[in-house]
């Protein structure tokens, strides 16, 4: 599928809940705004995928909220991973529950894991997410190491007076493990006064980070790099690679492939958009009633997501649209 600016739209990131046992001040900094509604169900999920994939989507990412708290998550991944045409299915997690999970969801047919992790301090991690887990998440890592999800992506969103005085840190866990650790760019999220400062308090650049480790060379092989947004390097005799994903600072519209479904059934054609296609509603025809809104939500893709003060994301929570 082709959008009309050229872009080739082969992901699809789809929410499967927006319920989180954690509460990271930076994902809904005007706290939530939606009362969680019921999610798709696992049958509307596989219609709808399967309506993507017709018509080109060939790798999902579930996220959410946290999707590891779906009852029916390893059912999920079975059905999706069986639909013919799918490539790579894929998660985005907190790791509160991988340790108990990962094995299941390997075999399953999970390809990857990418963990939030935004302190490797204890006390800190209890402050920033609101629950005393670290200990839990760092078993989920181990465990998904262990079982075999490779590589492993470790995502830190960098907070100025926060978790900054880490970057060093973060960066070692490269080094002796295989691992690829991403910092994020904090995004803005919400419109009001409170959730402006909030970035504006907190917001460092990638460019400030990198300037933090100056060993850093650039990654230059393609199967390390990959086809997403980070921008990939390495510590001299790392085994594993750091990567910066830049959506504030340098954003990567021009190389954008995605759309998104979020947990409640609508579709948005860019993170920072307020559109919401109801694809709920059209589950109930066949296929094609639902192929058709999937098309209009990639053909109503913009070429970027605009800058300045209107670079916002309008729904209060990134939970509920799906990171
Ligand atoms: N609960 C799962 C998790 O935390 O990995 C999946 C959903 S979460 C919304 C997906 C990703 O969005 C996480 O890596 C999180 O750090 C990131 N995220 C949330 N709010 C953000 C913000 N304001 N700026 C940048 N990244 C953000
Ligand atoms: Fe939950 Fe993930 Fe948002 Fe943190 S970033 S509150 S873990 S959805």
């Amino acid at each position: 599928m082709q959008d009309t600016f050229g872009r080739s739209i082969n992901y699809l990131r789809l929410s499967v809940t927006e319920a989180c046992n954690f509460n990271c001040n930076y994902c809904a900094p005007e706290g939530r705004t939606r009362i969680d509604a019921s999610p798709l169900s696992l049958d509307e999920i596989t219609r709808v995928v399967r309506a993507a994939v017709a018509l080109g989507i060939v790798n999902i990412r579930l996220t959410g909220g946290e999707p590891l708290l779906r009852r029916d998550i390893v059912e999920i991944v079975c059905a999706l991973v069986a639909i013919p045409g799918v490539r790579d299915v894929a998660l985005t997690t907190n790791a509160f529950r991988l340790a108990e999970l990962a094995q299941a969801l390997k075999d399953a047919g999970l390809a990857r894991a990418n963990i939030s992790l935004d302190s490797l301090q204890r006390e800190r991690f209890a402050k920033i997410v609101g629950v005393d887990a670290f200990d839990l998440v760092w078993r989920g890592i181990e465990t998904a190491e262990r079982v075999g999800f490779a590589p492993l992506k470790i995502n830190a969103v960098i907070l100025r007076d926060v978790n900054d005085d880490e970057v060093n840190a973060f960066a070692r866990l490269s080094v002796d493990r295989a691992w690829s650790v991403r910092f994020i760019e904090l995004m803005p999220v919400g419109v009001t006064d409170a959730a402006r400062e909030f970035f504006a308090r907190h917001f460092v650049s990638a460019r400030e980070i990198q300037a933090r480790l100056p060993a850093l060379e650039p990654v230059t092989s393609h199967a390390e790099r990959g086809n997403g947004p980070a921008k990939i390097f390495r510590l001299p005799n790392a085994r594993g690679t750091i990567g910066f994903i830049t959506a504030a600072s340098d954003h990567f519209c021009a190389m954008c492939n995605r759309i998104r479904i979020t947990a409640r059934g609508e579709a948005r054609s860019c993170l920072f958009g307020n559109d919401g296609f109801d694809v709920r509603a059209a589950i109930n025809g066949d296929d094609t009633k639902l192929q058709r809104l999937l098309t209009e939500v990639v053909n109503s893709k913009p070429e970027c997501h605009p800058l300045g003060d209107e670079f916002q994301i309008v729904a209060g929570a990134m939970a509920e649209i799906g990171g």
